[in-house]
């Protein structure tokens, strides 16, 4: 399929795009891409327009985790290009865990951000709540009648 480059971002509609969400199937320029998209759906799968696919993590793009949205974490603990399974596929993000004194653990942290690890200690990989969910009902779709 040959979509038309789009000539304006769907976000600001002034700026050229050099992104597309996979997912939304939109295109946006970076500031947009950046700030608004990330912000509502982190996990959506990016490629700019030359059909390369990039990872939040190579947009600068971090995951903050154990505070409110937008506060920095006085004592943050960084993990690099965290494996993150979406329904859209595998996206690679920087995580920054809470190490404040008194935190949750890093397991409970990134299931108060919808993502199940894949381990209690030292998560390797996580998955979206959404795919998990998906492959429930599917074996209820098996199970029932
Ligand atoms: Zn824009
Ligand atoms: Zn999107
Ligand atoms: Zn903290």
């Amino acid at each position: 399929m040959s979509a038309a480059r789009a000539l304006n971002c769907s976000t600001c509609t002034n700026s050229t795009p050099d992104f597309l969400c996979e997912v939304c199937g939109a295109a946006f320029c970076l500031a947009c891409i950046v700030g608004t998209h990330h912000a509502a759906h982190p996990f959506h799968r990016i490629q700019t327009w030359t059909g390369y696919r990039i990872n939040p993590s190579q947009l600068g793009l971090r995951l903050r985790l154990g505070h409110n949205a937008g506060a920095q974490c006085p004592h943050p603990v960084f993990l690099q290009d965290f494996p993150i399974i979406t329904v859209g596929g595998v996206v690679r993000m920087d995580i920054v865990f809470c190490g404040c004194a008194g935190a949750p653990s890093q397991f409970e942290q990134l299931m108060e951000a919808s993502l199940l690890p894949s381990a209690v200690v030292n998560p390797v990989a996580a998955v979206e709540f959404g795919v998990v969910w998906s492959i429930n009902s599917i074996f209820l779709a098996n199970d029932g009648s």
